[in-house]
């Protein structure tokens, strides 16, 4: 998950990376109240998940309140790069008297970090890699051993910053090194790095990616998950713990194995060509060992979803067999009956495997409208597709 600049800076913060005083605001009239508790002159940024902010004018100094509320009004709800702005950040504006770049990454490929630096921030830094990399310093870090004070000063050094800043930026590598190993973030960037008129050093950007995978441990980070800028049955679906995508098409997908799920996309969507050009409308994987609790939760949020015409159920029997699947469903649509969500668009179930014959019986015992048995992997979605089609 990558975070807004304002959300990277708190990190930052609370691990010791010196950072402008600032806040965040929604509306030009909270940006004047920020502006005037900063006080003095003051940049307001726009909070988007992209680079360049500067360039596309989401960057911009306002002399005081009545300046950031007006600024605030023309950067908010700007669109940079296909993102729309609902926040801008108003900082304290630095005098700055010189740029750098200071970032950390994991490297997958040799199993450790690598830690970048130049003197030369500000700017694209594969701008800087690709006519000056000599500009750009580089240094693995052992995840294990973690970036000391000695290598992050020798990193500086190669990195051509002058001597009065690089105790300064090599303190920073280190914190920035904190909070990868703290926030388990695979990247934290700062450009620019700037060294004030002052003389001190200072973020004035942020970037960092956490890793999603680790969430388990970071209970302060589901705060950061944007979910206006998620589907809302992507948020319900991720509620219920299941593996949800939605797409733009209008059959909606269960499968068991991400792999199955994948190919049945594939199927779909070239089942439907003959039909109109139908696609997939979601991914849904509800995994290897799926319960009719599962099941009905799954088929609950494909068929609130109002793009859904019919609906294709994938199962390849394994572990869970296909009877135990069948009885999932049979449960699982009696479950959403009950619950008054009357099911009423047709869902097609394919399922092969083990005990896929004695599955098919159960569906067919059970007769329940609107649910049809098929065989075959291609003749079922190529009856969804149509269904799907016929609906539109
Ligand atoms: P980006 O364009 O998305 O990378 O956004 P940045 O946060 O890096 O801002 C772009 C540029 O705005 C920086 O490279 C700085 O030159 C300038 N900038 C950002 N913060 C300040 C500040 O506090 N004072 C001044 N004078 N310029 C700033
Ligand atoms: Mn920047």
């Amino acid at each position: 998950m990558d975070l807004l600049e304002h959300q990277a800076q708190e990190l930052f913060a609370k691990h010791g990376v010196p950072v402008s005083r600032s806040r965040v605001a929604t509306t030009p009239e909270e940006a004047y109240a920020a502006a005037a508790e900063i006080g003095g002159r003051v940049v307001v940024k726009a909070q988007v998940k992209t680079g360049g902010r500067g360039k596309a004018g989401g960057v911009r100094l306002a002399d005081g309140p009545d300046a950031a509320r007006e600024v605030a009004d023309a950067i908010l709800g700007m669109d940079i790069k296909g993102h729309t702005v609902h926040k801008v950040l108003i900082t304290e504006a630095g005098d700055i008297d010189e740029e750098y770049y200071v970032s950390l990454l994991l490297d997958r490929s040799n199993r450790s970090f690598l830690a970048l630096a130049s003197r030369e921030g500000g700017v694209e830094i594969e701008q800087v890699a690709a006519v000056n990399p000599a500009a750009l310093a580089r240094l693995q870090v052992d995840p294990d051993a973690g970036l000391g004070w000695e290598e992050a000063l020798r990193l500086a050094y190669d990195a051509g910053l002058p001597d009065d800043v690089r105790d300064q930026v090599a303190s920073v590598l280190v914190r920035l090194w904190n909070v990868c190993r703290g926030e388990d973030a695979t990247l934290v960037e700062i450009n620019p790095l700037a060294k004030l008129a002052d003389g001190t050093v200072l973020a004035l950007d942020g970037k960092v990616t956490l890793d999603d995978n680790a969430r388990f441990r970071q209970p302060g980070h589901p705060q950061y998950v944007d979910v206006t800028a998620t589907d809302p049955l992507e948020v319900r679906a991720a509620a219920r713990n299941l593996n949800y995508v939605k797409l733009d098409g209008s059959v909606g997908v269960i499968g068991n194995g991400a792999g199955l799920v994948m190919s049945t996309l594939d199927v779909v969507a070239y089942a439907g060509e003959q039909f109109g050009g139908v696609k997939p409308a979601n991914f849904l994987d509800i995994g290897g060992g799926a319960s009719a609790q599962v099941m009905a939760g799954g088929l609950e949020i494909i068929l609130g979803d109002p793009d859904v015409r019919s609906v294709l159920v994938n199962v390849f029997g394994g572990i869970t067999a296909c009877d135990a699947v069948a009885d999932g469903i049979v449960q699982a649509i009696g479950m959403l009956n009950e619950l008054g969500e009357t099911v009423s668009k047709p869902i097609v179930v394919r399922l092969d495997g083990n005990n896929a014959p004695q599955g098919r019986k159960i569906l067919a015992e059970a007769a329940l409208p609107g649910v049809i048995s098929s065989d075959t992997m291609d003749g079922a979605a190529r009856l969804a597709a149509e269904l799907a089609g016929k609906g539109a």
